[in-house]
C-alpha cells in the first residue's frame, strides 16, 4: 500500500467537529497528539507484558497485538501530518533524508534533533 493511498482512506475517519483554538493549536489537533501518545503507550504495554509474564518470547498473537498498535499510532500521525498542512509522505521523506544525511556524516548515534 503506497502512503498517499493509506493517507485518504485514514483521513475519511477522521472526524471534523469544532473545537476551541488556541493560537494554531486547536482541541481537535490535541486530541490527534494525546492520541498518537496513548497508542505509543499500548505498543509499550505489550512489550511490558511479554517481558513481565513471557520471558520475552513474542507470540504470534503478541506480534498481531503489537502491529495493530502501530496502526493506530500511524493513524494518528498521518492524521497530525494532515492537520498541519503537511503528509505522511512528507513526514517519511524527511525522516529518510535526515536519517540517511547522519548515516553520511557519521551521526548515527549521540544526541540532538540538528545533528
Ligand atoms: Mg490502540
Amino acid at each position: 500500500m503506497k502512503f498517499n493511498d493509506y493517507s485518504t482512506k485514514a483521513l475519511s475517519t477522521l472526524t471534523d467537529k469544532d473545537s476551541h483554538q488556541y493560537g494554531d493549536v486547536d482541541a481537535r489537533l490535541m486530541s490527534q497528539v494525546l492520541g498518537l501518545s496513548g497508542e505509543a503507550g499500548e505498543v509499550m504495554e505489550k512489550f511490558k507484558k511479554i517481558l513481565r509474564d513471557k520471558d520475552g518470547k513474542i507470540s504470534e498473537d503478541d506480534r498481531a497485538a503489537i502491529i495493530k498498535e502501530l496502526g493506530d499510532a500511524l493513524w494518528y500521525i498521518n492524521s497530525i501530518s494532515h492537520l498541519l498542512g503537511s503528509s505522511l509522505e512528507e513526514v517519511a521523506r524527511k525522516n529518510n533524508d535526515k536519517l540517511l544525511s547522519r548515516q553520511s556524516r557519521g551521526k548515527i548515534h549521540g544526541s540532538g534533533d540538528d545533528r
